[in-house]
């Protein structure tokens, strides 16, 4: 048995079932330098996913490699939130300064679970209640409040959460009466949907409506814009707090806006994040209005959430998406690719969607014969992508959507190799499907 088959067999005994690893032939990635990555048997990719949206301005950055490096070299990686690191300290004021959030403040965890975990507490010690508005389709964590507020059942098959949710419309349109509807009506609708909701269904007081920009487990499925904005007004109303779930659409990914709520014009009370600030360090947190951060009467501890280590790797990695403008990157290769695949979408049955914002887009593949979501289609595009040397995700409520997250430091050489391959993957595909 090889190597590689061994350690394959080594994962499934001791692994869970349920870490679904991606391709037929499982990956074993060995190295990575600028925006490619090497598997244990030395084959090269391209990579637009890099874990899942991790390492956000590629692999080896000697910037972020340096400062980590030079965090070591004092000897503390010492973990505590009992002592004053001047890592969180510096990286809190950036991020409190880039939300737009008056009188910010900023609480460090290791994870996107933990961070909505803690906005969500936040919240619900604000208000008083346990009672949240959530997205149908989202997805926001494994813990049981972040599932409990997930609206995608591959993910949240439970029947108990501790939280009493209602999800809202907005990502979705998959109700006949909301087909052929523009964005206006249908937007409308939702507002309607969520006053009907607050009248209704609801309690008396109701805590955070906590919602993804851009759905990424969901499909890369959007909200039409404005719609939080009018969303926002009604929840002002009543008081209810706006949780925007940053982990996959903060930094400027989304080309427009360095957080991805800013594409609706909307200034959250609470924004959640972690993914790629790290660039693959583990570090997530939420920034909130001040007076919601220090309302919460309970003391905050999180033993390794700010840890010396993230902090310098995620510092570095802040500095240097502002320095090089990323977010005009993003926007502009974003353009380039997108552009790119709607074109090919013209001509390929099996692309039913083709949608995004940024580097932050997706296909979406359907049975050419039955307009059916196919979920084996988008496996055969990853495997054909593989074939090529590009490494891509697959997500969406019917595992059906070719997911793309490039590093934000992409250069126009790599977004032509990467539209290229998948062009040519999805030809080769379509031409199997006829
Ligand atoms: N929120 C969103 C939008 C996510 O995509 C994810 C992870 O995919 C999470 C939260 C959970 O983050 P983590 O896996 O770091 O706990």
């Amino acid at each position: 048995m090889s190597e590689h088959a061994n350690l394959l067999k080594r994962h499934r005994a001791v692994m869970p079932g349920w870490m679904a690893l991606n391709y037929e032939a499982p990956i074993e990635i060995a190295g990575g330098k600028g925006n490619r990555v090497t598997d244990a048997e030395g084959n090269g990719y391209l990579d637009f996913f890099t874990g899942i949206l991790t390492n956000m301005i590629g692999y080896d950055v000697p910037e972020v490699r340096e400062a980590v490096e030079r965090q070591l070299a004092t000897g503390v990686v010492h973990t505590s939130t009992a002592y004053l690191l001047r890592g969180q300290v510096e990286l809190a004021e950036k991020i409190a300064r880039l939300s737009g959030i008056p009188d910010a403040k900023v609480f460090f965890t290791n994870s996107g679970t933990e961070a909505n975990e803690t906005a969500l507490l936040i919240a619900a010690y604000a208000r008083r209640t346990d009672e949240v508005l959530a997205m149908r389709g989202s997805y926001h964590g494994r813990s049981f409040g972040a599932i409990g507020v997930t609206g995608n059942r591959a993910w949240t098959n439970l029947s108990y959460s501790p939280l009493r949710v209602h999800f809202l419309h907005g990502a979705d349109r998959h109700l006949p009466q909301f087909a052929g509807m523009d964005d206006r009506a249908y937007a409308d609708a939702c507002v309607h949907d969520l006053r009907h909701v607050l009248a209704a269904a609801a309690g008396p007081d109701v805590a955070a409506l906590i919602a993804e920009p851009i759905q990424g487990v969901g499909g890369f499925t959007m909200a039409p814009d404005g719609l939080f904005a009018a969303y926002k007004e009604v929840l002002d109303e009543h008081g209810i707090l706006f949780i925007s779930d940053e982990v996959q659409t903060g930094w400027g990914r989304t080309g427009q806006g360095f957080f991805g709520i800013e594409n609706h014009g909307v200034r959250p009370d609470m924004m959640t994040f972690a993914k790629g600030l790290g660039n693959g360090f583990a570090v997530g947190g939420v920034v909130a209005r001040g007076d919601l951060m220090d309302g919460l009467h309970a003391l905050g501890l999180s033993t390794f959430g700010g840890n010396p280590v993230s902090m310098a790797a995620a510092n570095a990695t802040l500095d240097l998406v502002l320095d090089r403008g990323l977010q005009a990157n993003a926007a502009r290769q974003g353009e380039t690719i997108i552009g790119g695949l709607r074109a090919a979408a013209e001509r390929l049955a099996i692309a039913a969607d083709v949608r995004g914002k940024g580097l932050m887009f997706a296909v979406e593949l359907a049975d050419p014969a039955t307009g059916e979501p196919s979920p084996r289609l988008a496996a055969a595009v990853m495997e054909a992508t593989r074939e090529r040397g590009l490494l891509v995700g697959k997500g969406g409520l019917y595992g059906n959507v070719i997911r793309m997250a490039p590093p934000l430091t992409l250069t126009d050489a790599e977004a032509a190799e990467g539209l290229g391959i998948l062009t040519d993957s999805l030809d080769h595909v379509n031409e199997a499907a006829a």
